[in-house]
């Protein structure tokens, strides 16, 4: 079943006439493959349900012990909320708020903004702040980092099962609980849908097809606008043909990533304190050292998301930038694939940052054996952001331009 209401391509912003989807279906873009939307089954309700649970979880996780660690006949039990506390105590704030922010705080305000956006379209009253609340959604799913944080606990237990008995106490297990829900949630809402039932709920017209393609596709709630608007109806955001000064910002975010890898891979990444005998690791030293030891997957694990990802993702992000530069009318497809897998992996590379500061809280047994963050972590931590960043200012819709707009489908 056909229907007039048209959608421009977030990723190739090619104009496509949207059918009415049924329960269950999504639709995707027929040039570069982008999911348009998904009609989850029960979407509101199931969105509601899982992000509930998903707080509940998070709220019974800052309650027990987190996970206990026992070597030399000396127990150290920590809470979840020490993981952060103790690296201020060694000073090192900043990657206290950054694990703060990206672990506890983006989490929790994104499933109650969930819960807040789904019960308002559910009730018969639409509630004040949700297109906002909405935009916030959005804007939170990139700097939301416990699924991460959760595997580099696991990354960090490998590395230390041979010097000691690591136990994990109910918090750890409500963490574990709190990721898969949260999961559930984010996988069952889906952007277009949500602005559509906002639209219908505050009864905003839905635009007929523009003539000639002359559409600029709204980069926050996906509806397509007139070209001489400057402001969205839907969702009133900013709008603009393509992201201001996309290719300018993504290079100076680059640059600044490749001044950043220096000194994250020659500065200590931290310092280990064995029976009075102080040693320093770098990344690529720590990787060496679990290779010698034959922990070859936790060492493959470590080097790619800590050394191939970041270059891997400059280069990527560079070359695309270059192609745009120089107009290229090649391999549309695979630069849109190559930016849709820089964009998904980018942000794991926080793996390595989580497992020093688990290893840095975990153990301190004194002078038997202490763990402290080196700088080498700040400027790896940096170096991430600004290349999630890097990644977000790329406007993807500048590699389909040299080839010029369609007409709709
Ligand atoms: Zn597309
Ligand atoms: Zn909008």
């Amino acid at each position: 079943m056909t229907s007039n209401k048209y959608i421009a391509c977030h990723e190739c912003d090619l104009l496509v006439r949207l059918a009415h989807l049924p329960e269950g279906c999504k639709a995707s873009c027929p040039r570069c493959g982008y999911t348009l939307s998904a009609n989850h089954l029960n979407a509101q309700d199931r969105v509601i349900a899982f992000s509930l649970t998903a707080l509940v979880f998070l709220g019974l996780s800052f309650m027990f012990p987190f996970l206990t660690f026992s070597a030399q006949g000396q127990d150290r039990t920590t809470m979840l909320l020490q993981s952060i506390t103790v690296l201020v105590t060694e000073n090192f704030t900043s990657l206290a708020i950054l694990i703060f922010i990206t672990i506890i705080v983006v989490p929790a305000l994104y499933l109650l903004s969930a819960i807040y956006v789904y019960v308002s379209l559910k009730s018969s009253r639409f509630f004040p702040g949700t297109r906002a609340l909405m935009k916030l959604i959005a804007l939170l799913q990139h700097w939301n980092m416990a699924d991460i944080f959760l595997i580099g606990i696991l990354v960090s237990f490998i590395k230390i099962i041979s010097l000691a008995d690591v136990s994990l106490g109910l918090s750890f297990w409500s963490y574990v609980f709190f990721i898969v829900s949260m999961t559930a949630a984010a996988l069952h809402i889906d952007r277009h849908q949500a602005w559509q039932w906002i639209k219908e709920k505050e009864n905003i017209p839905v635009l007929p097809a523009p003539i000639n393609g002359l559409h600029q596709g709204c980069h926050v709630c996906t509806e397509i606008a007139d070209v001489q608007k400057k402001i969205c109806d839907t969702c009133s955001a900013y709008l603009h043909v393509r992201k201001k000064d996309s290719l300018q910002r993504t290079w100076a975010l680059l640059i600044t990533g490749v001044l950043l890898y220096f000194p994250a891979n020659m500065l200590p990444i931290m310092h280990t304190n064995f029976f009075g005998e102080e040693t320093t690791n770098t990344i690529l030293g720590g990787v060496l050292v679990l290779w010698e030891h034959g922990s070859y997957p936790i060492a493959l694990i470590i080097f790619i998301a800590s050394v191939m990802v970041p270059i891997g993702k400059i280069i990527a992000l560079s070359w695309l930038c270059y192609s745009v530069h120089t107009q290229s009318k090649k391999s549309h497809q695979q630069k849109t694939q190559l930016f849709r897998v820089t964009e998904l992996v980018g942000r794991w590379s926080m793996i390595d940052v989580f497992v020093v500061v688990i290893l840095v809280v975990l153990i301190k047994l004194g002078n038997i054996m202490s763990i402290y963050p080196g700088w080498g972590v700040v400027a790896f931590a940096g170096m991430v952001i600004v290349t999630v960043l890097a990644a977000l200012s790329f406007d993807p819709r500048l590699i389909w331009d040299p080839i010029g707009k369609e007409k709709a489908v």
